[in-house]
């Protein structure tokens, strides 16, 4: 059933109604609802296979579900919207790629884009972000590829906060991350009153923070699964 966003669901970030989706006629997932309300801070736990990567990739529509749908700021996630829709979402895998060249082209890419030109002025913001996140400014003349996992991770989200981004995914975006800058980018979460993140977290640092914790296993979420 596709439901109608009315006025006073403004304030609802990301709807998903009876997500179903099948692999090779296996269902991963099946019936799944959630809702996130804008500024909400959800974590998606479940054991690895359990489909937490695979929501997140539905919400970027990178994947159709075979049933149900989602809805972001009340569009649904179809057809040409998706590109709309993406301009409002930020990804952050857990391995991250930030492209190549050096850290600063990868960082002004994204700026290149008309869509983004808006933004660029938050460009400057780029000193502040990186002493907040515990990045050395020589970082940015140094080539992506050299890169530690936590220190991509930390430049993703970066560029997501100078892109404005409204909705963060998160996909284990902060394994690689030492326990000191795990809790610096939490703590800077926090603080982003406006942000709305679902992010797929195992550890206490994104479980303790959440404002909701929804837990997806085969069983919980999935009904009428075909044996
Ligand atoms: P999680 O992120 O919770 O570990 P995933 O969403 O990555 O789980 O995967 C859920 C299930 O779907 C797993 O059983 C996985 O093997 C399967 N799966 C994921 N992607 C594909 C694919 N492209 N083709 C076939 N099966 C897939
Ligand atoms: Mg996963």
């Amino acid at each position: 059933m596709i439901k109608e966003l009315t006025i006073s669901e403004a304030g609802i970030a990301i709807v998903i109604e009876d997500l179903g989706i099948n692999y090779d006629d296996r269902w991963v997932l099946r019936g799944f609802s959630l809702q996130v309300v804008q500024g909400e801070k959800v974590s998606l736990t479940g054991p690895s296979g359990s489909g937490k990567s695979t929501v997140l990739k539905c919400i970027l529509g990178l994947l159709e579900p075979r049933e149900g749908s989602i809805n972001v700021f009340g569009n649904p996630v179809a057809g040409d919207a998706i590109w709309n829709i993406r301009r409002s979402l930020a990804y952050v895998a857990q391995e991250h790629e930030l492209g190549p060249g050096s850290v600063r082209q990868a960082i002004e890419r994204p700026f290149a884009f008309k869509a983004n030109a808006g933004q660029r002025g938050n460009l400057n913001r780029l000193p502040t972000l990186m002493d907040q996140f515990n990045l050395d400014l020589a970082l940015l003349d140094k080539e992506t590829s050299s890169l530690s996992g936590g220190e991509k991770q930390r430049i993703a989200l970066i560029l997501a906060v100078l892109l404005e981004r409204q909705i963060l995914l998160l996909d284990e975006a902060s394994s690689a991350l030492d326990p000191e800058n795990k809790r610096t980018v939490v703590d800077f979460i926090r603080q982003a009153d406006d942000l709305t993140v679902l992010s797929v977290a195992h550890d206490a640092e994104w479980l303790d923070f959440a404002d909701r914790v929804v837990h997806l296993s085969g069983g919980t979420h999935v009904k009428g699964v075909q044996q």
